[in-house]
């Protein structure tokens, strides 16, 4: 069994939590692109914990789990990251956690890049995480990297960093202006984390055929959403890899392997953290009480998320994309508050209404057209079945099920793991 969980919206959807939920029935959880800008929150027995690099099934101990090679690792924040999981308890070694010889490093002089960038963009900038990602993927595609397997390949490893680490230097110094990056510290900080990793790092591609074949059922763990994907999202306010469902097989390492289910994690009202057009967004009062009530601040980051109401065009060209078969529609608890619940259904744009998503330039120009169902105004984060959800809450489900053309097989009702409804 392969299956991907993916996020439906602008990211933060709580694919974390579906995750760690669902890889119960699961052997392997891959990772399959992004880097520590991921921010994944799980929140079970063992504690709370937000996973940046590492897959969600990380919290469950008989649970392998995989850093494919579409991703990008700053290795200096994995390592901080396993210490902290390691002081709660987790048990984190190579017999759990895999890293791709394919996946690419991301150094601290793209952090650098990232934040020199967005500075000299002020007014303009992306609204990035600030954690080396953009420089990184364009490295990747210039070819300047140095990838996971590299380390394991010292004297190639030196010699190769060494020229990529020339021509680095001449934007940092010759573009930005700054200082160049010293190439002792660089080697020292390589050599550092590759005694640190080598043994964690493998042909990751030859262990999940030889897994897949061996009958072991397999999870991809998408980062963000598919309104952030570099190809099919609000370009250039998207994230820099593929966070689409085809691309889990390419990006975890298994190209040749085809997905038997995707199930797509949509929030029950919208967030983006971020630039970018936010067709439904709401400000003052309103959205401070939903940013409230969601606690919707970024889980890499503390920014404050911006929010909105549920939004069926985004969501409807999200599921297309991904082509999901299911969905989780999460956080329904959070509009609880609510006596009328607002939903876009629709933008207005050019003089016409459209239910289709506009091209990202165009989306600047649309507006959203609302219409309200009633809210059920009561706590419904103890409901564990279908019948003990109110009326409202039903007919809110039904409701966006019909609009976005997807069954909604999970609603969450609280970020524990157990606080859930199976629909079917
Ligand atoms: P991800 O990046 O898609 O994994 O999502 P994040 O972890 O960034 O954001 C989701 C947030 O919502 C986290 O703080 C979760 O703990 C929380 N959360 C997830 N599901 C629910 C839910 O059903 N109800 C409530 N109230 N919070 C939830
Ligand atoms: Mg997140």
């Amino acid at each position: 069994m392969l299956t991907s969980i993916v996020g439906i919206n602008w990211g933060d959807e709580g694919k974390g939590r579906m995750v760690d939920l669902l890889s119960a029935d699961y052997d392997i959880v891959c990772r399959y692109q992004g880097g520590n800008n991921a921010g994944h929150t799980v929140i079970n027995d063992l504690g709370k914990f937000i996973l940046n690099l590492l897959p969600s099934g990380i919290l469950r101990e008989d649970v392998v789990n995989v850093m494919g090679n579409g991703m990008v690792i700053d290795l200096e924040h994995l390592s901080g990251e396993i210490g902290r999981l390691r002081a709660a308890g987790v048990k984190i070694s190579p017999e759990n956690l895999k890293i791709s010889d394919k996946a690419i490093v991301c150094f601290p002089y793209h952090r650098l890049l990232d934040v020199l960038e967005e500075e000299r963009l002020a007014g303009e900038a992306y609204g990035s995480t600030r954690r080396g990602i953009s420089p990184v993927y364009g490295d990747k595609y210039m070819k300047k990297c140095i990838r996971m397997g590299d380390l394991l390949e010292k004297e190639y490893c030196h010699h190769t960093f060494s020229h990529i680490l020339q021509y680095k230097n001449l934007t940092i110094s010759g573009v930005y202006g700054k200082e160049p990056v010293k190439e002792e510290d660089m080697m020292q900080w390589l050599d550092k984390y590759t005694e640190e990793f080598k043994d964690y790092i493998c042909d990751t591609t030859q262990y999940l055929n030889e897994a897949v074949k061996n009958g072991k059922r397999v999870m991809f763990e998408a980062q963000l959403g598919a309104l952030r994907d570099i190809d099919f999202g609000i370009y250039p306010f998207t994230s820099s890899s593929s966070t689409i469902a085809a691309y889990a097989p390419i990006g975890a390492g298994v190209p040749n392997l085809k997905l038997d289910r995707v199930v797509g994690i949509m929030k029950a009202y919208s967030t983006c953290v971020g630039e970018g057009p936010f067709t439904a967004e709401w400000f003052g009062e309103e959205a401070e009480q939903l940013r409230a009530a969601g606690g919707e601040y970024g889980a890499a980051t503390g920014r404050p998320r911006r929010v909105g109401p549920f939004d069926v065009p985004a969501s409807r060209y999200g599921i297309l994309v991904q082509g999901c078969d299911e969905i989780a529609l999460t956080k329904l608890d959070v509009l609880s508050y609510m006596k009328e619940i607002p939903v876009c259904v629709r933008y207005a744009l050019d003089g016409a209404e459209t239910e289709l998503f506009p091209y990202s330039a165009k989306l600047n120009r649309a507006t959203p057209v609302i219409e309200t169902l009633p809210g059920w105004q009561c706590d419904i984060s103890a409901c564990r079945k279908v019948e003990d959800l109110p009326k409202e809450a039903l007919d809110y489900i039904r409701y966006i099920e019909k609009a976005v053309g997807c069954r909604i097989k999970y609603v969450s009702v609280g970020a524990a793991r157990d606080e859930y409804i199976v629909m079917y």
